[in-house]
C-alpha cells in the first residue's frame, strides 16, 4: 500500500515518457546552441557563451539519461528507479533554465514559460507535494535571481539592451509568476488526481493479480508433480503385484487342468508355493495401504502431545532384541539427552524408527553392531541409526527411498522385502516436519539420519491434520 501510494504511472508509461522527455531536450539543445552560435544576430552578444556552456550541459546530462534509459528495454526498469530519474532530470533541467533565464533578460525573459510547461509535466508524473515543494523553490530561485539583479549583485543581461530593468512592475510579475507555478501544479492535480486514483487502484488489482497467477502457476506445477508422482506409483505397484500374480495363476492353472495331481507330492509343492507368493502379495498390499493412509494426511492417529522418544525407541530395543539376536546382530544404545516432541503421532514415529532399525539389522552382516544415537541440540533431535553392513551403492543411495526400490546386494543378502519401508519411513518424518537421509557406502556400512524439530505445532503448519485427544506417549510402541 505504501508503495502503491506513489504509483502514479505505470513503469512502461513513465519510461514512454521520460523518452519523449529526451528527445524534446535534445530540441532544446540546438535552439540554445544555435541562439549562442548566432549571438550577436539574436542580440545575446555578451552572453552567447553563457548560452553555449548550458548547451553542452544540458546535452551531457541528456546523453547519460539516454544511455542510461537505452541500456534496458521499456519493461527493464524498475519504477523506482525510474521515478528517481525522472526527479533528477526535473532538477537539472530547472537549473539549466534559470541560468538560461539568467542570461536571457531574467524576468523579461521568454523562456520563463518553460517553468510552467515543466511544473505541468511533472505533476502528472510526480507526487503532488513534491511538486508544490518544486514550485516553491523554483518560485523563490528565479526571486533571488531577480533580487540580485534588481539590487546589482549580479549582472543584467536584457535581450534588447534599449530596454532596462522593467522597475516597480517587475514585482507584480515576480508575484505572478510565483502564484503561476503553485497554480499550475494545483490545476493539474485537480485535472489529473481522479487519472492517479486510477493507476493506483490499477496498479494495486495488476500486483495482486500478479501473485494470484504467481500462486496458480506454483498450484499447477505441484499437481504436474503430484499427478507425475502418482502415475510413476500405480505403474510400479501393479508391476509389483503383477509377477507373483503370474506365478500363483500358473501354479492353479496347473492343477486345475490336471496335468498335476493336486494330492501329489508335486501337486503340494506347488500349492504351497502359491500360498507363500500370495503372502508376499498380502505383504505388499498392506505395506501400499499404510503408504496410502500417510499420504492421504495425518486424520487416522490421533496427534499426541509430549512424545517422549527416548522412551519410543527403548521399547523399539526390546521390541527387536529377539529379531537382532536371530541375524546375529548387536544392538547398542547411545542417548545423550532426552527428546520430547510438542506433537507426535507415535504409531507413525515408531514405524518409522522400527523400519530403519530393523533395515540396519537386515543388511548387517552376522556378528555386526547396530548403534542408535539420539542427540538434542537447538530444538532439533536427531537419531541417527548406524551399521557396519552391505551399505547401498552410491547411484542409488537417494532412490532407495522411492517405493519399491531396492537394491541388487541388498536383494541378494535378503531376497524378502517390499522395498516400501523407507519410503513409508520418510513420509512419516516428513509428516512432522522432519527430515530422513541416507548416508552409505557400499560394503562399509549405512547410517540413516532424522532430523526432527521438537517445538513444531502441526495445527499452525499446512496440510496438517485434526489433532487429536492427548494420549500416552507409549502408545502403539509394543506392536513393533
Ligand atoms: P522391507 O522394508 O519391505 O522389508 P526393504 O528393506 O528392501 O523391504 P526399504 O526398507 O524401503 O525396503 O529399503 C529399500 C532399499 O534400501 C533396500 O532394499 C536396500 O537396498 C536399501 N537399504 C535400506 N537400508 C539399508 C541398510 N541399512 N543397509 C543397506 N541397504 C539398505
Ligand atoms: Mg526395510
Amino acid at each position: 500500500m505504501a508503495r502503491a501510494e506513489f504509483v502514479y504511472l505505470f513503469a512502461p508509461e513513465l519510461y514512454e515518457r521520460l523518452v519523449w522527455f529526451g528527445r524534446l531536450r535534445w530540441v532544446a539543445v540546438i535552439v540554445l546552441a544555435v541562439s549562442s552560435v548566432l549571438g550577436p544576430a539574436v542580440g545575446v552578444e555578451d552572453v552567447w557563451p553563457a548560452l553555449f556552456i548550458v548547451a553542452v550541459f544540458v546535452a551531457a546530462y541528456n546523453l547519460y539519461f539516454t544511455i542510461v534509459l537505452g541500456r534496458r528495454s521499456r519493461e527493464g526498469h524498475p519504477y523506482e528507479r525510474l521515478r528517481a530519474c525522472a526527479v533528477r532530470q526535473m532538477l537539472l533541467d530547472l537549473a539549466a533554465l534559470l541560468v538560461t533565464v539568467h542570461f536571457t533578460g531574467g524576468l523579461q525573459s521568454p523562456v520563463l514559460v518553460f517553468f510552467v510547461f515543466h511544473m505541468a509535466i511533472g505533476t502528472i508524473m510526480l507526487p503532488t507535494r513534491v511538486m508544490y515543494l518544486i514550485a516553491g523553490g523554483t518560485s523563490l530561485a528565479v526571486a533571488a535571481v531577480y533580487v540580485s539583479e534588481a539590487e546589482g549583485l549580479i549582472g543584467f543581461h536584457p535581450l534588447d539592451p534599449a530596454f532596462g530593468m522593467c522597475g516597480r512592475m517587475c514585482h507584480v510579475n515576480m508575484v505572478a509568476f510565483a502564484v503561476a507555478l503553485v497554480g499550475i501544479v494545483y490545476l493539474t492535480d485537480s485535472v489529473t488526481s481522479r487519472f492517479k486514483e486510477r493507476n493506483i487502484e490499477l496498479w494495486e488489482a495488476t500486483e495482486a493479480l500478479r501473485r494470484r497467477t504467481a500462486e496458480l502457476q506454483e498450484i499447477l506445477h505441484q499437481m504436474e508433480v503430484v499427478e507425475e508422482r502418482k502415475s510413476h506409483y500405480m505403474r510400479i505397484s501393479a508391476h509389483q503385484l503383477r509377477s507373483p500374480l503370474a506365478t500363483v495363476r500358473t501354479s492353479l492353472q496347473v492343477l486345475t487342468e490336471g496335468y498335476v495331481d493336486p494330492g501329489s507330492e508335486r501337486g503340494r509343492k506347488l500349492l504351497a508355493g502359491a500360498v507363500e507368493r500370495v503372502d508376499g502379495l498380502l505383504e505388499i498390499v498392506n505395506d501400499l495401504l499404510e503408504l496410502a493412509k500417510m499420504r492421504e494426511g495425518r486424520a487416522r492417529a490421533p496427534w499426541t502431545r509430549e512424545v517422549n522418544v527416548n522412551q519410543l525407541l527403548a521399547d523399539l530395543f526390546d521390541a527387536l532384541e529377539p529379531y537382532a539376536e536371530d541375524r546375529g546382530v548387536r544392538l547398542v544404545p547411545d542417548f545423550e539427552g532426552v527428546a520430547i516432541l510438542d506433537w507426535g503421532i507415535p504409531p507413525d514415529l515408531v514405524y518409522a524408527f522400527e523400519n530403519l532399525m530393523q533395515n540396519a539389522i537386515k543388511y548387517s552382516h552376522r556378528g555386526g553392531e547396530v548403534t542408535v544415537r539420539l542427540r538434542v541440540a537447538d530444538g532439533t533431535l536427531t537419531v541417527r541409526v548406524e551399521d557396519h553392513g552391505i551399505g547401498i551403492p552410491e547411484e542409488l543411495v537417494e532412490d532407495v527411498l522411492l517405493e519399491f526400490v531396492r537394491a541388487p546386494n541388498a536383494k541378494k543378502h535378503a531376497p524378502e522385502g517390499t522395498g516400501l519401508g523407507l519410503a513409508i519411513a520418510r513420509e512419516a518424518v516428513e509428516a512432522h516436519g522432519g527430515t530422513l537421509v541416507l548416508e552409505s557406502r557400499e560394503g562399509e556400512g549405512t547410517t540413516a539420519i532424522v532430523s526432527l524439530p521438537l517445538h513444531r505445532d502441526p495445527a499452525t503448519e499446512n496440510g496438517a491434520g485434526s489433532m487429536g485427544s492427548e494420549g500416552d506417549t507409549s502408545a502403539g510402541v509394543t506392536d513393533a
